[in-house]
């Protein structure tokens, strides 16, 4: 153990601070925390490049009922209600709360919160700030007031590798921080860890998200669920850029139009048109693409030369790729964006293994179903850490024996997994491909190499989409294009995975 790990003995461990992370932190304070990020605090993940902002009825002619109802429209049926329900109704008081911690979300002149409309929303419902700028706003807020308070230990650069489990209980976590390796002696973990899209070639996430805390918890036996369901959002910038920058929902909220390269809409037949859910929207441009047709999203008319100031986020990233979206269509095309799999967690969002809690995207809570509503994850994450905080203080402690060392995994490269999985797990899949991935992701996931976490995740992925033999919200199989008769969510373990009958492992798999 290093001093620094030594000095936090006992204290539960969040790893990751982005809303999740950080809002669970301060959710628990006083009561003493650590939290771990791999990078400097506010340098890395996807809540600083959220644009859109946090969706909740708060509006006068809303209401938590139909927030509801749009939710699990979108997921395909997939939600659970009663996550759902919750949800909702929690969701307006966490954004009173992060306004009341210093987040300046846009406000109209009578000081109510200033509202857009984002797809497959029945009402204007996304509180935003600077337009386009909500996650650079609550990360500034939300490092502001973590800073403030004493009773929370941030060690930036601290990246975890490995959880210490023993009979299914957590006994510790070892990190890699800028002195070496430390090993935190502690009952309590949360994995805040984000989304996988440095999984894929193209995604819109930060390169550095790619599921690594869904790697612990797996690798540490917990059950994952709903793997299969990775939503690809419909307009990211085609450019080559990588991560590919986001067009956010709200300027299709504003009006703008998708058009085919011909000029001519090509969603207008479709019912929700350019605000149909993003599963949809996401399949038109694919099948638009595939047929060698290009997608435009057009802003001419609708927002025009107000484009710069209502968005000034993306205008940068459009003029920095060269195109003027007040006068020209703006070329987009599908990226993934999020992930509605994860750690399985219970209503408090505690996973399988005891002590391991999981909040925000690396969770699967049963919210967003098969396809998430836009810009339910930040609310969900804001909502979810006050529940994960209750659930850690209402926990009992366990006498703390002194961790087994173990070796951390390797600094893990997901490079050589991104060919393999954007090709069989992309916005439409087919047995076959999916087959054909499950050998070489099983074999990398065994090996002792640098992608073998990415690799174990992406397995995950892969073998829950080829048993899956159905298609549902996100989840599109050309060869099993029929809806299910029933909707069940889906659960793996790792060792499930590896069992899985496209492959059978040459090694036993090691627990942590
Ligand atoms: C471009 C873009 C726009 C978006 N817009 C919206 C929007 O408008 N509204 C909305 O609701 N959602 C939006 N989303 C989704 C939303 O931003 C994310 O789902 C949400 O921010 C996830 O928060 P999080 O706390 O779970 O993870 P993140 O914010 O990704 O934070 C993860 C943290 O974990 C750390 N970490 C990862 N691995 C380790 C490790 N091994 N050890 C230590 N630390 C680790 C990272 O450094 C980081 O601090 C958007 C996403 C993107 C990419």
């Amino acid at each position: 153990m290093t001093a620094a790990s030594l000095a936090y003995r006992g204290r539960p461990v969040i790893v990751g601070a982005g809303v999740g992370g950080l809002m669970t932190a301060l959710e628990l304070a006083p009561r003493p925390v650590v939290v771990l990020s791999k990078a400097p605090l506010g340098a890395e993940g996807s809540t600083l490049w959220a644009q859109g902002g946090m969706a909740a009825a708060l509006g006068p002619d809303d209401e938590p009922a139909l927030h509801a109802a749009d939710t699990m429209a979108a997921g395909d049926g997939l939600c659970y209600s009663a996550i759902v329900d919750r949800f909702v109704r929690a969701a307006p008081i966490a954004i009173e709360k992060l306004a009341r911690l210093g987040v300046r979300f846009d406000r109209g002149l009578d000081g109510a919160f200033a509202l857009g409309l984002e797809a497959a929303h029945s009402r204007s419902r996304i509180a935003h700030v600077g337009g386009d700028g909500a996650g650079r706003e609550l990360m500034r807020a939300l490092i502001a007031a973590t800073r403030a308070r004493p009773s929370i230990a941030i060690l930036e650069v601290f990246e975890a590798r490995r959880l210490l489990v023993e009979d299914n209980v957590v006994r510790g976590l070892i990190a890699i921080g800028p002195s070496g390796p430390a090993v935190f002696a502690t009952d309590k973990v949360v994995i805040a860890t984000g989304g996988i899209g440095g999984l894929y070639a193209e995604s819109t996430n930060p390169l550095s998200s790619f599921g690594q805390g869904l790697a612990l918890a797996a690798r540490a036996g917990a059950v994952l669920a709903d793997m299969e369901f990775v939503q690809f959002h419909p307009t990211a910038l085609d450019v080559p850029i990588r991560p590919v920058p986001l067009v956010s929902e709200a300027v299709r909220g504003e009006g703008a139009k998708l058009i085919n390269e011909r000029g001519e809409r090509f969603m207008a037949e479709i019912p929700g048109a350019e605000l149909a859910p993003r599963d949809v929207v996401a399949r038109a441009i694919w099948r638009l693409r595939a047929s060698g047709g290009r997608a435009f999203l057009d802003a001419r008319a609708a927002i025009g030369e107000e484009f710069a100031a209502r968005f000034p986020a993306i205008a940068t990233a459009c003029y920095a790729a060269g195109i003027d979206p007040a006068r020209e269509p703006i070329p987009v095309r599908p990226a993934q964006h999020y992930h509605m799999g994860g750690i399985a967690v219970d209503a408090e969002g505690r996973s399988s293994v005891k002590g391991l809690w999981a909040c925000g995207e690396a969770a699967s809570t049963g919210l967003h179903g098969a396809n998430r509503l836009a810009s339910n994850s930040l609310a969900e994450a804001a909502v979810d850490a006050a529940i994960v905080a209750r659930s850690i203080d209402g926990a009992k402690s366990r006498a703390l024996a002194p961790p087994r060392l173990s070796s951390a995994s390797r600094a893990a490269d997901p490079a050589p997994i991104r060919p393999i999985l954007s090709r069989a797990a992309g916005v439409a899949r087919d047995g076959e491909t999916l087959a054909a991935a499950i050998g070489p992701l099983a074999e990398m996931a065994t090996s002792n190499g640098d992608a073998a976490d990415p690799a174990a995740v992406a397995l995950m992925i892969a073998v829950a989409a080829l048993r899956r033999e159905h298609s549902l919200g996100a989840h599109c199989r050309t060869d099993f294009p029929a809806a299910p008769a029933a909707r069940v969510r889906s659960r793996l373990t790792l060792d499930e995975a590896f069992a899985a009958p496209a492959y059978a492992p040459p090694i036993r798999i090691r627990r942590a």
